[in-house]
């Protein structure tokens, strides 16, 4: 086996740990002589897998006895429609447009009602996270939405906004577990598994229950409803199992680690090392406003675009791959989540010494 150290995005990493267990429960899980991808989703096999996944997502998060969590499909995408079908009761919405994703969310929530666009740092191509604490809230504004961390620009809230007791509604997919958060502080938030939490194709929402209204369009697909899907145990139709099992098993890793005060910890340290180099290092910079750097996606470049193109390239011949940046952006980013160990960021930054020094 030649595992490499691998700074995608997403999908992304996950802990070898746990892929080593599930690869040994791939054939037959647990005498049940069948995989999970083969089980019905109504055996009571699979009950206990999902069961068990939102109650360790519970202990991990200390989910508030007023909040549902769902297992959704259709990627976090599907929640930039889903988000205003369900909760856009007065038909208005506010949005903090710091990214591309945002940016995306907002749109599609324009074919449902009024969007606001309350904060925007798109004056300075994302870079940073605007002020927060005094927007101009709509009084009828149904939710604040935010996208918390900014996958593509490496940026990420540091404070969320001041919503002026309206909900705040966020997309997590990029920081989802990577630290304790106060889940109250939300109506809701989502996020896609493939970041940090497990493979594409399930999507996480922790929403709370006054949220899931039956008092919905008429024309809302039955399977974006949140009622539906609450009411059935994210089993109204075939979930995504495998994916969900695979989630679980994360979640039992992530508790066993000590659960997200370590992450939290482990994640500081990480992060740390890789922006205190790119500080000092004559060729590397990051291109965001210091207080609002993501732990989690870390950009750079070099100003030179033939030069980032050659480092990634260099890179991934040492076995440090996808350190290319978004397509829209271009330079690099180094996506360092919970599964990415400390001895990888240790890795690259030697490797950058090196570059570093070959090019001078
Ligand atoms: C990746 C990402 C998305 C899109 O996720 P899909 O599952 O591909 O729809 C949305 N928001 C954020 C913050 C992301 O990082």
């Amino acid at each position: 086996m030649n595992r490499v150290y691998n700074f995608s995005a997403g999908p992304a990493c996950l802990p070898l740990e746990v892929l080593m267990e599930a690869s040994s429960e791939m054939c037959d899980y647990r005498g049940s002589g069948m995989s999970v991808m083969e089980m019905s989703h109504r055996s009571s096999l699979f009950q206990d897998i999902i069961d068990e996944a939102e109650a360790d997502l519970g202990k991990l998060l200390s989910i508030p006895e007023n909040y549902k969590v769902l297992f959704l499909q259709g990627g976090a995408s599907q929640q930039f429609a889903a988000v205003p079908m369900n909760l856009m009761k007065n038909k208005v919405a506010d949005y903090i447009v710091t990214g591309q994703w945002a940016k995306k969310a907002a749109k599609e929530a324009e074919k449902y009602g009024r969007v606001n666009v309350v904060a925007s740092s798109a004056d300075k191509t994302f870079s940073y996270i605007p002020d927060c604490s005094d927007l101009d809230i709509d009084k009828d504004s149904d939710y604040v939405y935010i996208c918390e961390n900014n996958t593509i620009y490496g940026t990420k809230f540091k404070k969320l906004p001041n919503t002026k007791g309206k909900d705040l509604v966020a997309d997590v997919s990029s920081c989802f577990l990577s630290e304790p958060v106060n889940v109250s502080d939300y109506g809701l938030m989502f996020a896609g598994a493939q970041k940090n939490v497990g493979p594409a194709g399930v999507v996480i929402a922790v929403i709370r229950e006054d949220l899931i209204r039956d008092d919905i369009p008429d024309y809302v697909p039955t399977m974006l409803k949140y009622k539906t899907q609450a009411d059935a145990g994210s089993m109204y139709n075939t979930p995504p199992c495998y994916g969900i099992y695979i989630c679980g098993k994360v979640f039992k890793h992530l508790l066993k680690e000590g659960g997200l005060s370590a992450m939290k910890e482990k994640n500081e340290r990480k992060a740390k090392l890789l922006y205190d180099y790119l500080d000092e290092s004559d060729m590397f910079s990051n291109p965001v406003a210091k207080d609002s750097r993501s732990m989690m996606n870390v950009t750079f470049v070099t100003g030179n675009e033939d030069l980032d193109k050659e480092f990634v390239k260099a890179a991934a011949g040492r076995g440090l791959v996808n350190l290319k940046g978004h397509r829209t952006v271009g330079g690099m980013r180094a996506s360092i989540y919970n599964a990415m160990p400390y001895e990888g960021v240790e890795a690259l930054i030697s490797f950058m010494k090196e570059f570093e020094k070959e090019h001078r």
